[in-house]
């Protein structure tokens, strides 16, 4: 912007409009969860009550169905056994969602359909290994229907996102119903391998691609990064490398794309490894994602630019720097979502080979600018055209406010 800078040059920056309003066309998310949140979507939410406040909640919900309840901060919130047993059938899921805790009549209600669940949901490992499974429960017992998907996809135009991929369709029956609603052209829809087998052959034609996992989440402190966590925990690579390759090797078979979500540098890093060693023996995928990789290193990212990986990333994951201060030490808030390397040194291309998404933590075009535009580190800002193209563009626009001074992004009604 040549004729702002020349302006600053002659004027006092104090004198200077920092804000301004842009339109923006709607975002393409490219990571997130159709089924799964639209199947949320008016579940209770306990995560702003206090601890009275969610009892006396959940105490109030019915007592002839499992209800999905939201919002269980594990590190601030427990609930003992007395009080889970004075509830009515409902799983509460943490934040993460990748955690859920039961309530007394929820364990009797789910005993012969889940008895796994029931058995081992305390279990961080057992929950990172059966994410998927867990996640179908929640969207199976919730309810996913066509106003939900309907109420979903408007509230996320409301917050300048168009079009979104579903990195986890929650089985045949979401997919058919997606493909069926005036969104179909709007939603691409990715599978679990496990769910994928039970598909028709129609079902698995319309499926983007398989996504897999290789670690966990910061939430759960089971992302496999290189240090340990404050608590002495390594967190978890999901998969030996020889197992990693068999099942990606099974995946090349179906001849669809894979998305691999690796968070912690040595998930990537077994990633890369696996991959590297299966295309060396001729095996190949049509496309290969790699999901989340906020701990990538500059010579990991060489590799994945030679393998002609995409990576899928989250702007609004540059929070994590702050949001886990409690688990990150200070080079690693500082390595988080090096968006600087990655374009500037490893040569990706946002909207080529860097892909952009929210994984609904939270939606919105705001989040994504915000944490894009003004992150805490250096290495992690974006410019407005890098994050347009990495995104994408949907149909209709967005109207948002910049300011530079404050560093804030507001959104503004359409
Ligand atoms: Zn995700």
């Amino acid at each position: 912007m040549p004729y702002r800078a020349a302006f600053l040059d002659i004027i006092p920056r104090r004198e200077v409009p920092t804000a301004s309003t842009i339109e923006l066309p709607r975002l393409h998310d490219r990571h997130t969860h159709v089924s799964l949140y639209a199947a949320l979507e008016g579940c209770p939410d306990i995560s702003a009550l206090s601890k009275e406040e969610a009892l006396r909640a959940l105490k109030a919900l019915p007592g002839d169905r499992l209800t999905i309840a939201l919002g269980w901060h594990s590190a601030r919130v427990s609930f003992t056994s007395q009080e889970l047993s004075s509830l009515p059938p409902v799983l509460i899921a943490s934040l993460s969602l990748h955690g859920a805790l039961l309530s007394a009549s929820a364990k009797e209600w789910l005993r012969d359909s889940e008895p796994e669940l029931v058995g081992r949901h305390k279990d961080r490992e057992w929950c990172e290994r059966n994410v998927a499974k867990l996640l179908s429960l929640y969207v199976r017992a919730a309810g996913f229907t066509a106003q939900k998907l309907d109420a979903f996809m408007r509230r996320l135009e409301m917050l300048g996102v168009g079009a979104a991929e579903d990195l986890l369709v929650a089985g045949e029956d979401a997919l058919s119903l997606i493909q069926a609603s005036p969104w179909s052209g709007r939603i691409r829809c990715w599978a679990d391998p496990a769910v994928f087998e039970g598909f028709s052959p129609q079902a698995r034609e319309q499926v983007a691609g398989l996504k897999i996992f290789t670690d966990g989440a910061l939430a759960q402190r089971t992302a496999a990064l290189d240090e340990p966590y404050p608590d002495g925990s390594r967190g978890l690579l999901l998969h030996a490398d020889k197992d990693l390759a068999g099942l990606l090797a099974g995946l090349a078979r179906l001849g669809k794309p894979a998305a691999i979500h690796a968070i912690g540098r040595r998930a990537v890093e077994q990633a890369l490894t696996v991959i590297e060693r299966l295309y060396e023996d001729g095996i190949s995928f049509p496309a290969v994602r790699l999901e989340h990789v906020q701990f990538i290193e500059e010579p990991q990212a060489r590799r994945a630019k030679a393998l002609g990986a995409v990576l899928c990333m989250q702007p609004n994951f540059s929070a994590d720097s702050r949001d886990y201060a409690d688990r990150l030490s200070a080079r690693l808030r500082a390595a988080n979502n090096p968006f600087r390397m990655l374009i500037d040194r490893a040569g990706f291309c946002p909207g080529n080979d860097l892909i952009f998404g929210s994984d609904g933590m939270p939606h919105g075009a705001r989040s994504a600018l915000q944490w894009g535009l003004f992150p805490d580190h250096e290495s992690q800002r974006l410019t407005l055209e890098e994050l347009a193209a990495g995104y994408g563009m949907a149909e209709g626009v967005c109207r948002l406010r910049i300011d530079e001074g404050a560093g804030r992004v507001e959104r503004l009604q359409p």
